[in-house]
């Protein structure tokens, strides 16, 4: 199955996408981590987008294409997969549509207030990357991953000044493929309101409406 997860910034993509891709099993790939390893190791992509995501905008299209269609090589991806953060702007999703065709589009919508609580309390491990909040799913112990151990860090794009710039420039720049996708019968919407609904709440809902999925 081939599907995209679309949502603000903190509506759960990335949590929900995790735990979806292995019920299907199809790889989970987020953009927003492979740019963020790349940062990490100091790649020449790494040193042309460290700016660019510390002010939470977004990176040119061309890189993002450049290292999708890479990902895409890789032989995980034969049976599905869950794009995370991907596409985000009208030209990547006509570009993606040129690559591959998409079953559903699972599109997360969040009120804005949550998003705001959310993303100031969230914290990611350093290591492996898996997502925790000190507020609604606080790790065993606290600072380190549940996972592997590792050292819980607050993202640089998650301070308050630069989330309200995220959400600027999703309701611009993203947002308008909700309708792109609608158009093409493809968006599945969650809705998800209630602060207090923990994924393993919401995950169910998602993998009923998935069920009804043709794939292409
Ligand atoms: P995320 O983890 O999905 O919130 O992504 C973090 C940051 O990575 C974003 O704020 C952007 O700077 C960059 N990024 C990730 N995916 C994309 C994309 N598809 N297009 C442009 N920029 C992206």
């Amino acid at each position: 199955m081939k599907l995209i997860f679309l949502g603000a910034p903190g509506s759960g993509k990335g949590t929900y996408a995790t735990r979806v891709a292995p019920a299907i099993g199809v790889p989970q790939i987020s953009t927003g981590d492979i740019f963020r390893e790349h940062l990490k190791n100091n790649t020449e992509i790494g040193k042309k987008i460290k700016s660019i995501m510390e002010s939470g905008n977004l990176v040119p299209d061309e890189v993002v294409m450049e290292i999708v269609k890479d990902r895409l090589k890789k032989d995980d991806v034969k049976k599905g997969f869950i794009f995370d953060g991907f596409p985000r702007t009208l030209e990547q999703a006509e570009e993606f549509g040129k690559i591959t065709s998409v079953d559903a589009v699972v599109n997360l919508v969040v009120p804005e207030k949550i998003i705001i609580d959310r993303l100031t309390s969230r914290r990611v491990c350093e290591k492996c990357g898996s997502i925790f909040n000190i507020m609604s799913m606080k790790p065993k112990e606290e600072g380190k991953c549940d996972k592997c151990g590792g050292k819980l860090i607050q993202r640089k794009d998650d301070t308050l000044e630069v989330i309200m710039d995220r959400l600027n420039v999703y309701k611009k720049q993203t947002q308008p493929l909700i309708d792109y996708y609608r158009k093409k019968g493809l968006i599945i919407d969650i809705v998800n309101d209630n602060p207090n609904a923990s994924p393993e709440q919401v995950l169910p809902r998602i993998l009923e409406k998935l069920k009804n999925i043709q794939t292409k």
